[in-house]
């Protein structure tokens, strides 16, 4: 594998294919000039990127991969940084649900949950600092979510790994900020994405009810905080949980 620096800034982002990933890469793009590493589970969406992402498609690098694989996803994460001779910003964004009251959730829902959106996280984040510790620098966002801020019916395992998230960004924090890493999370609320369209339109009005904004977030909303986190503009910040939210949480 050739190991040229890029001279662009380079950049991973889990479940990158479609929603609020794909959103951000595109702003990591399009924005930022960044060369982006999209992995995603669905290699349909993989395959269809390159045609649907617009300007700056020929920096989208798409990689097939379910980072539940700790040791594929490690791999993975070591190829870029070798590929492309750095590692800049890493966002661990890939999320799933399986929503369910707690005295009826299985084992399974719980374990499934935990680890797409959890232990994935860990995995990336441990891989990518690794990098980012020799180069003296990088950030590493993870997307967590207003329900593992304040807790949410039917979403014991979905709250639980989100809030699991923040855990983990204030430890990343705390322990890589003299190597100049920065890890921050971005907790997002109701935002119109394919999870959110699979609720029932009742579910969708009473969540409207408490979004003082009244209106769903939209996929770049998440993309522009993104963008700001990964960027020097947000150099001096490390360790914060940045609510996008509608001003649910305040
Ligand atoms: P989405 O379902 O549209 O996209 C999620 C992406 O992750 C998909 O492309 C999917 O294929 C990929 N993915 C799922 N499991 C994977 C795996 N094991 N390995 C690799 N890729 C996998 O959802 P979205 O709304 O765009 O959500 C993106 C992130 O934002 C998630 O972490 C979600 O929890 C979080 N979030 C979303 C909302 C919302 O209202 N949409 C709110 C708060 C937080």
């Amino acid at each position: 594998m050739s190991s040229t620096t890029s001279e662009k800034p380079v950049a991973i982002v889990t479940g990158g294919s479609r929603g609020i990933g794909l959103e951000i890469a595109r702003e990591l793009v399009q924005t930022l000039g960044m060369r982006v590493v999209v992995v995603d589970i669905v290699e349909s969406q993989i395959n269809e990127l390159a045609d649907s992402f617009g300007p700056g498609a020929e920096n989208i690098d798409g990689r097939v991969m379910d980072v539940t694989d700790s040791e594929g996803l490690t791999k993975l994460v070591d190829d870029v940084a070798e590929q492309y001779g750095r590692l800049d910003v890493m966002v661990n964004n890939a999320g799933i649900t399986r929503d369910g009251l707690l005295l009826r959730m299985s084992d399974e829902d719980w374990q499934t949950v935990i680890n797409v959106n959890l232990s994935s996280a860990f995995y990336g984040t441990r891989a990518a600092a690794k990098h980012m510790v020799r180069q003296r620098g990088g950030s590493i966002i993870n997307i967590s979510s207003f329900a593992g801020v304040e807790g949410n019916r039917g979403q014991a395992n979905y709250s639980s790994s989100k809030a699991g998230l923040i855990g983990l960004t204030k430890t990343t924090a705390k322990e890589l900020s003299s190597k100049n890493v920065r890890c921050n999370a971005i907790a997002p609320g109701f935002i119109q994405t394919d999870m959110t369209d699979a609720l029932p339109q009742k579910a969708k009005d009473m969540a409207l009810e408490f979004i003082p904004l009244k209106r769903m977030g939209q996929a770049q909303d998440i993309a522009y905080a993104v963008a700001f986190l990964a960027s020097d503009r947000a150099a001096y910040m490390t360790g914060q949980v940045l609510c996008v939210d509608g001003g649910m949480h305040m």
